[in-house]
């Protein structure tokens, strides 16, 4: 009997082929990351896992990957073990280094699918300006509280994440129940899934916006800005 079988008839045995040959960034293995690496690898999908953060208290509540004996451990290294044990199918690697301007092409280098699970606009910049660069696809996925966001970004052919927001002023941490990023990172993962696997995407173009106090969802199309400081000359 398959680890795949009840997935096998939706996706079909070419596209559980398709993900065994497949790699995936996630970059972040927080609250986004955790459920997002664990859907995917559990599906069949390889990854490779960036964090350069380590396990702390304050982080169980949401990164559910990680348990009480982890804390103090590199998360990407955590996450890499969590990952083997579930699924020994899948190849893995978890990088322990913060995603920066000057690693960004060696760190994201050679993969189909780039799952933004980062915490700050700083990162989530370098990561869309390279996705523009290499013509990478890119799952935008962040959350604020009861709130989440998300979109499939196809380079060139969709508003970036430059397009959809040209600059953001941040204030550091924000409140968060764990439930809000484990429903974005489904999201995510299912678009992932549906993308690597050859199925048609619904989130391409789109930003869907989501209320978890007063369970609204809101599906919203975007479009490009010519003037796009990242995409407008492509
Ligand atoms: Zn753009």
């Amino acid at each position: 009997m398959s680890r795949y079988e009840r997935q096998l008839s939706l996706i079909g045995e070419e596209g559980q082929e398709k993900l065994r040959k497949s790699l995936v960034a996630i970059v972040g293995a927080g609250g986004i990351g955790s459920p997002l690496s664990l859907y995917l690898a559990s599906a069949g999908v390889n990854l490779r896992i960036i964090d350069g953060d380590l396990v702390s208290f304050n982080n169980l509540h949401r990164q559910i990957i990680y348990g009480e004996d982890d804390l103090g451990l590199p998360k990407a290294l955590v996450a890499e073990r969590e990952i083997r044990r579930r699924n020994s199918d899948v190849r893995v690697e978890g990088v322990t280094e913060r995603l920066s301007e000057d690693n960004v092409e060696d760190l994201l280098s050679g993969v189909d699918l780039v799952m933004d699970a980062s915490d700050n606009f700083k990162t989530r910049y370098i990561i869309n300006d390279y996705c523009v660069r290499e013509n990478v696809p890119l799952i935008y996925s962040a959350i604020n509280g009861f709130y989440f966001a998300t979109s499939f970004i196809l380079p060139r052919r969709t508003a970036c994440l430059r397009c959809l927001f040209p600059s953001v002023e941040e204030s550091g941490p924000v409140p968060v129940i764990g439930m809000t990023p484990a429903i974005v990172a489904s999201i995510a993962a299912t678009e992932a899934l549906k993308y690597l696997t050859g199925l048609e995407v619904a989130l391409a173009g789109k930003l869907l916006l989501g209320d978890l106090r007063g369970m609204e969802f809101t599906l919203i199309d975007v479009s490009r800005n010519k003037n796009c400081h990242t995409c407008g000359k492509y």
